[in-house]
């Protein structure tokens, strides 16, 4: 992958003119994503095998959002039209999703974004199932008009492969909760793109280490504490500062038998993680070195074990390269395994219910 652009060279160039004042200069500007090595010259790059004739396994997207659409963007480039996603996701788009979800527009407000993101794969050719609801309600539901063979591994508890594009603890427990064969995940931070391979190595994080499940109860009674200390008009102000709906959440503090849906907005706000700094060509990134890795496992035809792993490309300074994430000793899920979880094992249909 050439990362050269005229703006990428505008800014080299600004910067020798002037001198630099911090920071040092972009020694390269070549990437390969096969050996995820960096130089300055492209031609010294391995080149990877072609993609001609590979074929995707079917395989389940969670998450629709900024890192899901740029996978979906890769794959629609690629013309891979064999490829067939799952995907699920609970979420419409509102306006602050649009400057990172690369495939969605001002026409797609409002709308689900796994039936948008089916839309566009559709323009591609690309045949997919839309899901709109949570994991939990995914493996609960009936999943009419699934690809019958997918239908039915599903319904064995077969899951070979899924992406994770999600930024929550709890979807990221819930998916690991599944125990698929291959589970690959995609993910930004601040200006790095990351993509990691959780392979159940003994050591090696799975999706749900670092990712507790985040405390719903005390931050509720919490909440629900400082809201009843307010008067009704502080308690207005402060629900519409922050976007809240202030009448349906008055009738669930007062108490009213119709207060379910304040309820329910009450807790997804505490449930929210504050807003985070983020910009769409770093979810871009992410979407990249996500493909990438399925490709290259893929291109090895499955028969290089696979190894957990974390690969990283910093927008900051330039820099490529591969990391290991050491698994967490509190995790929910995998810090009772002492060895590595047995794919022919892995069979039963439910989510991890730890929490
Ligand atoms: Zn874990």
């Amino acid at each position: 992958m050439d990362l050269s652009s005229p703006q990428r060279w505008s800014r080299e160039i600004f910067k020798r003119t002037w001198g630099l004042r911090r920071g040092r200069l972009l020694d390269n500007h070549a990437y390969s994503l096969w050996t995820n090595s960096m130089s300055s010259v492209w031609d010294e790059l391995d080149a990877a095998p072609s993609l001609d004739g590979l074929r995707l396994p079917p395989f389940v997207l969670v998450g629709a959002g900024a890192v899901g659409n740029s996978l979906a963007y890769v794959l629609m480039c690629l013309e891979h039209p064999d490829a067939y996603p799952v995907l699920v996701d609970d979420d419409v788009y509102d306006t602050s999703n649009l400057n990172r979800c690369c495939l969605a527009s001002h026409r797609d407000l409002e709308q689900e974004k796994t039936a948008v993101l089916a839309s566009r794969l559709a323009g591609a050719g690309i045949a997919s199932f839309p899901f709109s609801g949570d994991l939990k309600q995914f493996v609960n539901d009936a999943r009419i008009g699934l690809r019958a063979d997918v239908a039915e591994e599903f319904g064995d508890g077969l899951y070979r492969m899924v992406i994770s594009c999600v930024d929550r603890g709890d979807g990221r427990q819930d998916i690991q909760g599944l125990r698929p064969h291959w589970l690959v995940g995609g993910s930004t931070l601040d200006l790095q793109a990351k993509t990691n391979v959780y392979a159940g190595d003994v050591d090696a994080a799975c999706l749900g280490c670092h990712n507790p499940r985040e405390v719903k109860g005390e931050a509720m009674r919490v909440l629900e504490r400082q809201l009843r200390a307010m008067s009704q008009q502080e308690r207005f102000s402060f629900l519409t500062e922050h976007g809240l709906d202030a009448t349906s959440i008055e009738e669930y503090i007062q108490g009213s038998h119709c207060g379910h849906l304040g309820r329910a907005a009450l807790l997804d706000f505490v449930c929210t993680p504050p807003p985070q700094f983020s910009v769409g060509f770093v979810s871009l990134g992410s979407g990249v070195l996500l493909a990438a890795s399925i490709f290259r496992q893929l291109l090895s035809g499955m028969a290089l074990p696979q190894r957990s792993g974390m690969t990283t490309f910093n927008f900051l300074n330039g820099n490529l390269g591969e990391s290991a994430l050491a698994r967490d000793p509190q995790c929910q899920i995998c810090s009772n395994l002492t060895v590595s979880p047995d794919p022919s094992l892995q069979t039963d249909t439910g989510l991890t219910q730890v929490g």
